[in-house]
């Protein structure tokens, strides 16, 4: 029997557990340019708090590629190929106070981790596993299949509900990232939202998007836990 959770914990990946330093940015470059034979810059093609496939599909039109299974598929594989690579050669890093707010997360039992995030899937697991934080998060939705992320956080708060085999309230459910596009997508679910101004995002511009809770960063990790009790 599963221990029942009283809460759910949505996680983003970059900008709120770790800054890759780039990594994912200059992997997808460095695809482009092997697969196709194309180079930036990409300065007009926003990445923060959207998903991998929206990224994918505006610089594939920025190069007249067609979005098809065929330019798709070696892309992908070329990414995946390069971003481990980039991740150890990136000056890239877990954000200030993740290591222990996650670990005493995973501690709780009545808390359910998962992933809310923008990602490619297999992208998400190589991030995670190169700063070993993959082990907590026990489900995930991610960036695949969707251009909006308020369909990702819908599909994480399915793959939540089918993780603990029950339907789990939306006001039990914590979305946590760093963009406006986080605490919209938090809202679309009905979930509660925690926002921390450690991505591109400073702290007053997080605020303007009004999330339940704000954080500069979660260095002072007591402050986070004493939410969920
Ligand atoms: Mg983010």
């Amino acid at each position: 029997m599963y221990p029942l959770a009283e809460h759910v914990c949505l996680f983003d990946i970059d900008g709120t557990l770790l800054n890759s330093g780039g990594a994912g940015q200059w992997a997808m470059e460095q695809a482009l340019e092997e697969v196709f034979g194309v180079t930036g810059p990409y300065e007009d093609i926003p990445a923060a708090g959207r998903t991998d496939r929206a990224i994918t599909v505006d610089l594939f039109a920025h190069h007249g590629l067609d979005y098809s299974e065929s330019n798709l598929e070696p892309f992908q594989a070329a990414y995946f190929r390069h971003l481990p690579a980039a991740l150890a050669g990136r000056d890239g890093r877990v954000l200030p106070g993740i290591y222990d707010v996650i670990a005493a997360l995973h501690r709780q039992e009545q808390l359910e981790l998962g992933l809310l995030t923008g990602n490619y899937r297999i992208g998400a697991e190589l991030k995670l596993k190169h700063y070993q934080l993959h082990e907590p998060f026990t489900f995930g939705a991610f960036g695949d299949e969707h251009l909006d992320r308020d369909d990702v956080a819908r599909l994480a708060y399915a793959e939540a509900c089918r993780t603990l085999n029950r339907e789990v309230h939306p006001q039990q459910v914590w979305v946590i990232g760093d963009t406006p596009a986080d605490i919209r997508c938090g809202r679309a679910i009905g979930a509660r939202v925690i926002a921390v101004a450690t991505g591109l995002y400073s702290y007053p511009q997080l605020a303007a998007a009004r999330p339940d809770h704000l954080f500069h960063d979660f260095s002072k990790s007591a402050e986070l836990l004493t939410l969920f009790h």
